[in-house]
């Protein structure tokens, strides 16, 4: 953006000091959860609706490209400033009103979900998504990832939740759908959850919420052999069970957990399982499910009830990513996912791969719908590493696709798998959503260079 340009801007917000330039801002702003990065040029953190709308329209009328961004917890490169654009960060847009009549909540895209969830809780109420990066990830970028989280095999992902947005167009106008537009007319809101800020720029959410439910025991139980939790969550899964979380640690993502932080029971461990069993039939889930282990001889298992210490069990599962960041300079985290019935297949190619390759590579996940995150990772950032590690991503993508699985589990395509599109859409599905696209923004400014492939 020219220095003429950004005074233009800046002239037209109600809060024209919340337009930063240069050196004047953080570096934060400059990558997200990942290490891709891209230092804006000019930030806008938005105070008011009105400064989105006022942001989009001139940048529409300059050309200038635009990237929304949340609070940069992102896992694919999705909010990191396209060359030469705006960075729009919604952060400051928080507004959480809750109707404990209609369990309904509306709340801003800067609200962050655990504030959300809390909001809820005071009037006995539930949202249930709950990404790991609940404390901090904002509601704005669960829309925009469709985010998921550790209860979702029993209570669905954001998408299921959504009933209302708002939201701003590339060109400045600003769209309502769902309970926001009276219900009436397409269901826009539905293409633009999931659609990774290159649609449009949400500004208002509402979601229905749930009755609180009941607390669940916490089981915390390790295998001496990896294929005995696999058939594990196989047999918890033909037995009808639906324990509200089911987490796989594979022996090599154990180990790196117990090295940050030690807890009982995880020395060698070749896999656990990390379960919460539902409010309904607590009691009966729990003994069915300790049956389960014990057929399939697992050689450490724990029981808590008490939500202090079944929080410390979880711990085991929340510094999973601190802990692999924490272990190497040279970390990519994938998040793939397969039909429930391939995730053994799955996990024990990962753990194949480990013992083939000369990197550190481990899988964690959401056993309960096949979700697996897999870390690569190598003490030294080096050419060389990187390079073995891009190859074995295109094996584990190809793989996945070949067991008839999806690239993105929950953490959306950004950058970060961009390249890897066209492994699991055909030409058709492509035009298609690029079509979407177009409708949306059709001068293509709008976090341009994210999703879609370079080459169409
Ligand atoms: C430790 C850790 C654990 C995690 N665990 C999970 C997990 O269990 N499940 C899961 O799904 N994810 C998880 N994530 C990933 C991440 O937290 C989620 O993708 C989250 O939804 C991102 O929210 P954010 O506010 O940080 O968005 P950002 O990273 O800022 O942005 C993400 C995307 O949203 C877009 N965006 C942000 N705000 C808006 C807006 N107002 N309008 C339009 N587009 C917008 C951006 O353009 C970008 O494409 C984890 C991340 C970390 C670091």
């Amino acid at each position: 953006m020219s220095p003429l340009q950004i005074e233009n801007l800046r002239r037209r917000l109600l809060a024209p000091e919340s337009l930063v330039t240069g050196p004047e801002i953080h570096e934060d702003y400059a990558h997200d959860a990942t290490d891709h990065t891209g230092t804006p040029e000019c930030l806008l953190i938005a105070e008011t609706t009105d400064d989105v709308v006022a942001a989009l329209k001139f940048c529409h009328r300059e050309r200038i490209p635009v990237t929304p961004r949340g609070t940069g917890t992102g896992l694919s490169g999705g909010c990191v400033a396209s060359p030469g654009a705006l960075l729009l960060s919604t952060e400051k847009l928080k507004s959480i009103e809750i109707d404990p009549t209609l369990k309904v909540a509306f709340c801003g895209p800067g609200d962050i979900t655990k504030e959300l969830q809390d909001a809820a809780l005071a009037h006995g109420l539930a949202y249930p998504p709950d990404p790991a990066s609940y404390e901090e990830c904002s509601m704005g970028g669960n829309i925009a990832e469709n985010a998921g989280g550790l209860r979702c095999k029993r209570f669905g992902v954001t998408r299921d939740y959504v009933i209302g947005l708002e939201a701003v167009l590339m060109d400045g106008s600003l769209i309502r759908t769902g309970v926001l537009n009276k219900n009436r007319g397409f269901s826009l809101g539905d293409v633009i959850v999931g659609s990774e800020g290159t649609l449009a720029v949400v500004t208002r959410i509402a979601v229905r919420l749930i009755d609180q439910p009941g607390p669940g025991d916490t089981i915390l139980v390790a295998f001496k052999r990896q294929r005995d939790a696999a058939q594990t969550v196989t047999d918890i899964t033909r037995a009808g069970i639906i324990p509200s979380v089911m987490e796989f640690l594979d022996g090599d993502a154990a180990a790196c957990a117990n090295e940050y932080e030690k807890t009982e029971g995880l020395d060698e461990a070749a896999a656990l399982l990390l379960l919460e069993t539902s409010d309904i039939d607590r009691e009966l889930q729990t003994e069915r499910i300790k049956q389960i282990c014990e057929k399939n001889d697992c050689s450490y298992l724990r029981t808590e009830s008490d939500a202090e210490r079944a929080d410390n069990l979880w711990k085991v599962r929340r510094n999973m990513t601190y802990a692999a960041k924490d272990q190497a300079e040279l970390r990519i985290s994938e998040d793939v996912a397969v039909p429930n019935s391939q995730f053994p297949l799955l996990v024990e190619f990962v753990s194949e791969l480990n013992r083939r390759s000369g990197l550190r590579i481990n899988s964690y996940g959401h056993a309960g719908d096949g979700n697996l995150h897999v870390n690569f990772m190598a003490p030294k950032d080096t050419p060389e590493a990187r390079e073995e590690t891009e190859r074995h991503i295109r094996t584990l993508m190809q793989k996945t696709i070949e067991l008839g699985g999806t690239l993105s589990g929950e953490h959306g395509i950004g950058l970060a798998k961009r390249p890897y599109l066209s492994l699991e859409f055909d030409s058709h599905t492509l035009r298609a959503m690029h079509n979407v696209k177009s409708v949306f923004d059709p001068n293509n400014l709008l976090n341009s260079d994210k999703i879609f492939p370079t080459e169409k």
